[in-house]
């Protein structure tokens, strides 16, 4: 498949939470660990970094889908910027039909609240995988246990755990790996990017060492052979081990759970390191469906640059008073100054420019290809929720909204 080894390091990513719980946060300290900003300002100051239109600055919440785009061990991350709030239900769909994965984030004093119940279901219709993210471990009250407790009974899944948090409250120093069993210090004074790893400490030993054979226990059951290893005491390799995590994250029948305190700057690395390793690329996403609207047949695209290119257009926004409409590129490959197709209106449309955006500035560029989430400048016509496609290959896709939103307040 052509692209396949690029693609394969593509994860488009949402970051879904109630409101406070911490999204902007821990983006900031996100796009922090991955180069993209050096500066890190109080999030309620208006400095946040995918908060930029006034209206957000004002209001405090994220209303719009814009994707930033960094890099963690070689791997692309786009990170689309998901909702929080109730009132923009419809832009939550928009964001969970592009992306391919999901982090969950929950404050380990609130726990699971009503919003992030909407949102977390919303995503399992769209049959997002996802981890959890328990933030405010550095809280009074944070409860850890609580919160897995009630991620496990309000989204009916198994959760698996990776890091445990090393103290709670004004204690939370740290957090223990289970699978390389090391605890995992974070430098106060450097913002917390420079972090040791130590051995656990004696009386927490055993519980980790439960902790460890559970996690091995629930994922050995998605591969024989590798069970059939497991029950004849041969040890299972790292590498084997994060392969079956890896593997359950994307059918859906687990959950990694990680604990950190995005404002104490800690636990955030192995937060990444998770979406590396377990959050779908591109290539892990079932060919999207849609229609020639010509014959009504029904067509598939393969994440794929050799395959006709299609694209979904999910966002629209004014940029530096010029149109901008942000695409998701699910086959083939787009290029400046040539001809598309939207298949939605029957309009041909051009490319002007090609953007990849990022934290405080974006890139130029001359091409993007299938499993690309991108900017287009020169889009005159098109509107959230269109495909554009090659006049050739003409596709649509099905519309955004085409899903009833499930709203569920308590
Ligand atoms: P959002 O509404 O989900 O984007 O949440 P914010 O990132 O804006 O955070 C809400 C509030 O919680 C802010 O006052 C943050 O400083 C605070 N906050 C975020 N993360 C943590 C954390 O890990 N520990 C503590 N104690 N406070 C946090």
């Amino acid at each position: 498949m052509a692209g396949e080894a690029r693609i394969k390091k593509i994860r488009n990513i949402g970051i879904i939470a109630h409101i406070d719980a911490g999204k902007t946060t821990l983006t900031e300290r996100i796009l922090y660990y991955t180069g993209r900003i050096y500066k890190i300002g109080e999030v309620h100051e208006g400095q946040a970094t995918m908060d930029y239109l006034p209206e957000e600055q004002e209001r405090g919440i994220t209303i719009t889908a814009a994707c930033t785009t960094c890099y963690w061990r070689n791997h692309e991350i786009h990170l689309i910027d998901t909702p929080g709030h109730v009132d923009f239900t419809i832009e939550v769909e928009r964001s969970l039909r592009v992306l391919d994965g999901a982090v969950g984030v929950f404050c380990a004093v609130g726990g699971v609240e009503p919003q992030s119940e909407t949102v977390w279901h919303q995503a399992e219709r769209f049959k997002v995988p996802k981890i959890a993210f328990i933030n405010k471990m550095d809280r009074i009250g944070a409860n850890f246990f609580g919160v897995v407790k009630q991620i496990e009974e309000k989204f009916g899944v198994k959760p698996v755990i990776l890091t445990l948090p090393y103290g709670e409250g004004e204690d939370f120093k740290g957090v223990i790996d289970i699978l390389s069993q090391k605890l995992i210090l974070w430098d106060e004074e450097s913002l917390g990017e420079k972090y040791d790893f130590y051995p656990v400490p004696e009386e927490i030993q055993e519980e980790v060492n439960r902790f460890r054979k559970e996690l091995i226990e629930t994922v050995v059951e998605f591969d024989e052979r590798l069970m059939e290893k497991y029950l004849t005491d041969e040890p299972l390799s790292l590498s084997e081990i994060k392969g079956l995590i890896r593997q359950g994250v994307l059918a859906r029948k687990i959950t990694p759970i990680l604990a950190g305190s995005a404002l104490k700057n800690k636990g955030v690395q192995p937060l990444l390191d998770a979406i590396v390793d377990y959050l779908p690329s591109p290539l892990d996403i079932p060919p999207i469906k849609g229609t020639d609207p010509f014959t009504g047949k029904e067509e598939t695209r393969p994440p794929d640059e050799a395959a006709p290119f299609s694209t979904l257009a999910f966002k629209v926004q004014m940029f530096e008073g010029r149109k901008m409409v942000y695409l998701r590129l699910y086959s083939g490959v787009i290029e400046v100054g040539k001809s598309v197709l939207n298949a939605t209106q029957n309009k041909k449309e051009k490319i002007a420019r090609l953007f990849l955006m990022h934290a405080a500035k974006r890139t130029r560029l001359e091409k993007a290809g299938a499993g690309d989430i991108v900017a287009a400048m020169g889009l005159k016509h098109t509107v959230t929720g269109d495909t554009l496609c090659d006049p050739a290959h003409p596709i649509v896709f099905e519309p955004i909204g085409a899903y009833e939103p499930v709203i569920s307040i308590a």
